[in-house]
């Protein structure tokens, strides 16, 4: 073998750019798609969403797809609702009393609203069906339950993570820490 050959399947290394992983943040854009290529959400305008690689709120089968990339990369990757936000219950329609928001009496609801409320000190989030006088129904799937998504991803950058970045468990945008 001579010098300098890259071993068959190997990708070479793109000296001074890192690749995706662990200690990294991510930049990217995406556009969102349902299962009929419908689509959900795009975030190509506007600033990159940054991603400490690893970060909870983040989808994993999402994460996963990152590993390796650089920027300037493109991909797209399906993600199956089981592996999404799960799949959606026909059951879990639920009446909450309008006292139960701040100012839930004379709040306007919106049908098809995502609201989110906290119930034995967890933080919900639910979709409104029904709004009623005194009560309003909700349905308790995730917005996304049920749907297979797919992702059209473009990396805007990749660098290493700060010590601030590791030590909070998320992604700083510029000028750092911001909270
Ligand atoms: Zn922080």
């Amino acid at each position: 073998m001579s010098d300098g050959n890259v071993p068959e399947g190997e990708v070479p290394a793109r000296e001074g750019t890192p690749s995706a992983g662990p200690g990294t943040v991510v930049g990217f854009f995406y556009d969102l798609y349902d299962g009929s290529g419908e689509k959900i959400e795009s975030r190509r305008d506007g600033p990159p969403v940054l991603m400490l690689f690893g970060e909870p709120s983040i989808l994993a089968a999402l994460q996963d797809a990152f590993r390796g990339k650089h920027a300037g990369e493109d991909f797209s990757i399906t993600i199956p609702h089981g592996q999404a936000y799960g799949r959606r219950y026909p059951d879990r329609s639920q009446r909450i009393s309008r006292k139960q928001f701040e100012g839930g009496k004379t709040r306007r609801f919106r049908l098809g609203e995502v609201i989110n409320f906290r119930e034995q000190n967890r933080r919900k989030s639910a979709t409104v069906t029904k709004v009623g006088k005194f009560h309003i129904d909700v349905d308790m799937n995730h917005p996304l339950a049920g749907i297979d998504l797919t992702f059209d991803v473009t990396v805007e950058q990749v660098r290493p993570a700060t010590a601030d970045e590791m030590a909070h468990g998320h992604a700083h945008g510029p000028g750092g820490h911001q909270h």
